[in-house]
Formats: C-alpha cells, structure tokens, sequence
C-alpha cells in the first residue's frame, strides 16, 4: 500500500469515527445529566386517554413499563367503540379483520405481529413473540397458529357497526384500492417510563380501514411504527404508514434523540423529512411521538388535528398537537 493511499483511509478512518462518535457522546451526556424522571405514560389520540389510565395503575404501582404499555394498549383493543384498533376496528376491502401490533422492551427485545385475524389482543400475541420465540415479527396464518398454540381464543372481531360501515364503503366506492383517508385510520402507540426510568413502547392498529387484504401498514415494523432505544428515548408515529415506513419513521426520530435533539425537534425534523421527500404530504396525516429518558416529551404532525394523551404524576391529559399546516 502507498504511503499516500495508507494516509487517506487512516484519513477516513478517523473522520468516519468522529462522526460516530459524536452522537454517541451527546447520547452520554444527556444519560449522565439525568436521575430518572418519575414514571410517565404517552399514547396518540384521545383512545390514549382511557389506555394511560391502565398503563399509570401498573407504573404507579412499581410496575415495569413494558407491563404497562401492553396493559395500556389493550384498553382501545378490546373497546368495539373504538373503529381503528383491535375489535370495533373497520376491515379491509374483503371484509376481513387484518391487525397489526409491535412492542419493544428497555432491553431493546422486540416482538411483532402483522395481518393478524380473530385474535382479541396483537398486543400480547407480539409479546409473547418476543418473549417465547427466537423471532421478531410473525404475520398471518402462521402468526394466528402461534397465538392459538400459546393459548389465545379465536374470535369474530368484525362487529355489525363495523360490517354495516364495510357494506356502505363498498356500494360507493366499487372495491377501488384505497387511498389514505382523514377518517379511514387512528392507531394506538404508547411510550412509558416506569420508576426505574426504563422506556418501553407499544403499537396495535387495524390498519387503515379498506386497506388491500394483505397490506400491512407502519405500526407492527420495528422501526417505522415504533422505535425503543432505552439509552436514549422511544418514538411511535400514527397516520399513513406507507409514508412513515419511508423514512424509517421512529427510529429516525430517536436516531435525531440521540444525536442531541429535544423530543419535540427529533419529531418535527421526521415530519420535514417526508415533506421534503414525499410530494403528495399535502393528501394525507402523519404524526410523530417522542419521550427521551430525561422524560421530555415531543408530539408533531403534518395537518391540525392530531391529539395525543399525556400522564404524568397521574395527572392524564389530552392536548393538541402542534402541525406544520
Ligand atoms: N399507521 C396506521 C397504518 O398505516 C394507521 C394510523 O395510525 O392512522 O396502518
């Protein structure tokens, strides 16, 4: 090797490692600044209001937090008035109940299921995923065996408000493939610090309403519907996923977390990046959740519109979520 061609990969090298190191330091620094912040339960849209109250029971009582995202997030799943997550939720254009759910550990184990059908709680399935196999993310049939094997009961979750809707959709709108709609979504993601100040995050949707059978949306891919990075922070996002997914939604938010942005900058920053690279934005919704482990919080989305439920010190509230239009 020339001495030139030796001094520039060593060149490289070294550039190549400040780069990485940089966040890493800032990651460091925001651990050290801090003691855990007292526990604290975040979840999208005002279902998030009766699911924090679940999940603030088992932190307030001590609980880890992975027990309480799952408890949390069960409240909309068994709920038949909520139409966009679990049992109540709206089928896809063949009229069948596809559920997809994700959940991640302080560990940084994770555990997902997607196309999931007749299975009461993805929630739990996801984690028993995580917790009883050597995989991350099982989907359809083989997903619904494994449920069935590790106990869970089949059941009809299409009620008749939600079929009588289906029967309308499919009068007006011929069986056209669907496109994301304002009315047609609303997805369940929670992130919660327990009193040890461990972060742990879950997501369970029906998926957009009328999706093509077999689509599987954001909320069960590590990553793009939910992302946990206990070092730093956690993320989810709700609204059309085929656009989260495109910009590996919340791991690009506590990526951002990591390299030293707020909650609040890290969500509006993804928020940018699909303005910036997807040109239809203006037709649909997108939102980003973040709590980092200071306990900082941070909601953005990309039209009015978004709430989202915040509990701390069980003080459970629901607030607006800053937009960009
Ligand atoms: N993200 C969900 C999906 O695309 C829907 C939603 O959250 O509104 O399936």
């Amino acid at each position: 090797m020339t001495s030139n061609r030796r001094e520039f990969l060593l060149k490289g090298t070294l550039a190549s490692a400040a780069v990485l190191a940089a966040p890493s330091i800032i990651a460091q620094s925001v651990l050290s600044a801090q003691k855990a912040p007292g526990p604290m339960v975040l979840s999208t849209w005002d279902h998030g209001i009766a699911a924090n109250a679940a999940a603030w029971k088992v932190l307030v009582a001590n609980g880890r937090a992975l027990d309480a995202v799952e408890q949390g997030v069960m409240v909309p799943e068994a709920d038949p008035l909520v139409t966009s997550v679990g049992y109540g939720g709206m089928p896809d254009r063949d009229g069948y109940m596809s559920l997809d759910a994700c959940i991640m550990d302080e560990f940084g184990n994770a555990g997902s299921v997607a196309a999931l059908q007749e299975i009461m709680h993805p929630i739990s399935v996801a984690r028993k995923v995580m917790e009883k196999t050597p995989h991350v993310m099982l989907v359809g049939e083989g997903a619904q065996d494994f449920a069935l094997k590790q106990g869970f009961k089949k059941e009809n979750l299409l009620t008749e408000n939600a079929r009588k809707a289906w029967e309308e959709w499919k009068k007006a709108n011929q069986y056209t493939p669907v496109k994301f709609d304002r009315n047609n979504h609303d997805t369940i993601g929670m992130l919660a610090i327990d009193a040890k100040g461990n972060i742990s995050g879950a997501c369970t949707t029906s998926g957009m309403a009328w999706k093509l059978h077999g689509r599987v949306g954001d909320s069960p891919i590590i990553g793009a519907g939910l992302f946990v990075d206990n070092e730093v922070g956690g993320a989810c996002a709700t609204g059309k996923g085929e656009a989260v997914i495109r910009i590996a939604g919340s791991a690009i938010v506590v990526e951002l977390m990591r390299a030293g942005l707020t909650p609040q900058q890290a969500c509006e920053e993804a928020v940018k990046r699909i303005i910036r690279k997807q040109p239809d934005y203006k037709e649909f919704q997108v939102g980003f959740l973040a709590m980092n482990k200071r306990g900082e919080t941070g909601a953005y989305s990309l039209e009015a519109g978004f709430q989202y439920a915040l509990c701390i010190a069980g003080k459970n509230n629901l607030l607006d979520a800053p937009h960009h239009h």
